[in-house]
């Protein structure tokens, strides 16, 4: 028989987003607050990212990522919030029932809120469609990081890293020390997909060539990589003059996250075609009454602290127990836009609204557009698609009619790394 569990707020996720949002609920006093975490351990993906670069937002320190986790970890045993590690979430139920296993067996939590803190997950070698034969070799960087920084395990000994983002960045460094010959990093866009520090850092310091423009063109290789043949590439991704061949036995995939969105599909929460995940308000309620989502299940964040501060602010709003209004106003990424949470504004007093550049841009302008015109606006002098521009809702007056909003992000075109 499972066992069958009233409770106020289940958080499903023991990452930081979901550790915060336990957190915060059991602050603004809800009781009966389970947090549902799969793994042995809380933190999330933070206990593989063992380099330093995280809090410095939140605690004005660098802190590494199992010290950043360890932060969250120390709070929540102060307060009675249940913890069940080793708890696997099966199905979310539109009427918020929550069923998880664990060694004890099947659970069926009966939620008045059921907050969604799953994360994301990696894009795969079939998501981009890698051509070239299939053999032993090929990783995505995070499960790299989890063979190196947890388990003991070099992946090989000279590598070819596909894909600027942070993780692919981050791991070009750490090969590097442990030492693995990094060959290069190849990224298909012209610009980088990374925080610039990560390339300053893992790169620049470390003499590890970025070919912007380029990509894998062939894989070769019967049992293990052998090689991969790489090539520059025209906007489109279309091979363009010379090609040629890298040798090495490994190729890490860092070529983008994706929200980990099958739980909401189950329960019907309405999900955003441009960032993968469930359309939230500024507290990071869903659409669907009694329900929340955060951190990088709602899009990819850059930065913890950013996971961390959205997940703070559920509690206050399941706290203040108001009832689920309609939005007033509707935001849709437009000219310049890549994607955007929060998508929906409910009363736009606070909280942040966070943008991702479609592509870089000098002398940038972000425009929120009402009925034609624009009633806000932020300008800075750079944005780059691997950092999202964070605007603060509380400087914002908004419009007396309601409806949509247009975000619209221009500037003069540019494509330089600095
Ligand atoms: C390689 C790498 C390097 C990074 N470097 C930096 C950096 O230098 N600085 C920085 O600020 N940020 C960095 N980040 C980003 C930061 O780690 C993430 O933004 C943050 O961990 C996201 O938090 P989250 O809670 O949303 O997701 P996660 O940390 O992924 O947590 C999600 C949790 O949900 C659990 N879960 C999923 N499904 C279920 C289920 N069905 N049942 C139960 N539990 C479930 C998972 O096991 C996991 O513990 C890095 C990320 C990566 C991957």
């Amino acid at each position: 028989m499972p066992r069958s569990v009233d409770a106020e707020v289940v958080v499903i996720g023991g990452g930081p987003a979901g550790m915060a949002a336990a957190l915060s609920a059991w602050e603004w006093g809800a009781r009966r607050v389970f947090l549902l975490e799969r793994n042995p351990h809380l933190g999330g993906i933070l206990n593989q990212c063992i380099h330093p670069g995280f809090g410095l937002r939140l605690f004005g320190e660098e802190l590494t990522g199992p010290e950043y986790a360890e932060r969250y970890i120390e709070a929540l045993e102060k307060t009675r919030v249940e913890v069940l590690t080793d708890t696997t979430v099966l199905e979310v139920g539109g009427d918020r029932h929550v069923v998880a296993v664990n060694r004890e067996g099947v659970w069926i939590f009966r939620a008045r809120t059921v907050v969604f803190a799953v994360g994301c997950r990696e894009r795969t070698r079939g998501m981009i469609r890698l051509p070239g034969t299939r053999p032993a070799g090929i990783f995505t960087a995070g499960c790299a990081q989890y063979l190196v920084n947890i388990e003991g395990y070099l992946p090989g000994k000279r590598a070819v890293i596909l894909g600027s983002g942070d993780i692919g960045l981050i791991m070009a460094r750490r090969l590097t020390l442990e030492g693995v010959r990094v060959e290069a990093v190849v990224e298909i866009l012209p610009t980088l997909s990374g925080l610039l520090r990560n390339y300053v850092q893992c790169l620049l310091d470390f003499r590890i060539p970025l070919l912007l423009s380029h990509t894998v063109l062939e894989v070769l290789g019967k049992e293990r990589v052998e090689g991969v043949v790489v090539g520059r590439v025209d906007e489109k991704g279309n091979p363009v003059g010379e090609k040629r061949l890298l040798p090495c036995d490994t190729l890490l995939l860092s070529v983008g996250l994706v929200p980990e969105s099958e739980l909401l599909k189950k329960s019907q929460i309405p999900l955003c075609p441009s960032s993968g995940g469930p359309f939230v308000d500024e507290d990071f309620a869903c659409d669907v009454p009694g329900f929340f989502a955060c951190g990088n299940v709602v899009g990819v964040f850059d930065l913890v602290d950013y996971v961390t501060e959205s997940a703070l602010r559920i509690g206050r709003r399941i706290g203040e127990n108001e009832g689920h209004t309609p939005p007033r106003f509707i935001l849709s990424p437009r000219e310049g836009v890549a994607t955007l949470f929060p998508q929906r504004i409910r009363r736009g007093k606070d909280g942040f609204l966070y943008v991702r550049p479609k592509e870089g841009l000098r002398k940038a302008r972000l425009s929120l557009i009402h009925n034609g015109k624009e009633f806000h606006s932020l300008t800075f002098p750079l944005c780059r698609p691997g950092e999202m521009v964070r605007l603060d809702l509380a400087q914002v007056s908004w419009p007396e009619e309601e409806g949509e909003v247009q975000v619209v992000l221009r500037g003069e075109k540019h494509v330089d790394l600095l």
